[in-house]
């Protein structure tokens, strides 16, 4: 028999033969019993209420390869930088 009860948490039953969690009847003594009842669990969790947990959105993070930016560098044409050369040419 799994430990996991019908809530798929790991429980145990509560005097009364409930789910610690869910309340679910846990008609078996398979289950580690706490001597408290469901309805005293319930109560104690109203004053007690749970620990906000900070919301971290774990995404799935597919393995994307860095894109392969291929710049093409302007190429200096020798016939432009000739060219350049020849601009001083008196008027
Ligand atoms: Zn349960």
């Amino acid at each position: 028999m799994s430990p996991y009860a019908n809530c798929g948490q790991r429980t145990a039953r509560t005097e009364d033969w409930a789910c610690q969690w869910c309340g679910y009847p846990l008609l078996s003594r398979f289950y580690k019993k706490i001597p408290k009842t469901y309805k005293k669990l319930q109560e104690e969790r109203l004053y007690r209420p749970p620990v906000v947990e900070e919301t971290e959105v774990f995404l799935p993070q597919a393995p994307v390869p860095p894109p392969t930016i291929q710049i093409a560098k302007p190429m200096p044409e020798p016939g432009l930088a000739a060219m350049g050369g020849n601009r001083n040419v008196k008027n």
